[in-house]
């Protein structure tokens, strides 16, 4: 979509610190981490939200989640523990308008957030 900011972080268009990338997913680190590891894994194929998946690209997710599950191991975080977040919309703190899945872990997390 033109004009998003992770599409073109996806397509190279706009500079990242790619952590993976296959056909169908891009996974880069977050520009303001959170904790020591805080890397965001997203569609290449624009979805806004949570709110806009359906049959026909929940598949995505669990590619990702399968992605997100190799990654943990290669940044040697699985064994200690992360989180994984997925802000949707204005109440749930979203700002970038593109689904993605925040991975943040390295230090020990407090709950519940704000
Ligand atoms: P959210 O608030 O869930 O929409 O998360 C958006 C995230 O994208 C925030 O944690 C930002 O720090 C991050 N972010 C924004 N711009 C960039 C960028 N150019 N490169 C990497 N991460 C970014
Ligand atoms: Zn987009």
């Amino acid at each position: 979509m033109r004009d998003c900011l992770f599409c073109k972080i996806a397509k190279g268009e706009i500079p990242s610190e790619k952590v993976y990338e296959d056909d169908k997913v891009y996974a880069f680190y977050d520009i303001n981490p959170e904790a020591p590891t805080h890397f965001l894994v997203i569609p290449k194929e624009h979805i806004e939200s949570a709110n806009d998946l359906n049959d026909n690209n929940i598949d995505i997710v669990s590619h990702i989640f399968k992605v997100i599950n190799k990654l943990v191991v290669e940044l040697k975080i699985a064994d200690a523990g992360y989180r994984i977040i997925n802000n949707c919309g204005e109440d749930g703190g979203q700002t970038v308008k593109h689904l993605h899945f925040h991975v943040i872990g390295g230090r020990s997390l407090k709950w519940p957030p704000g």
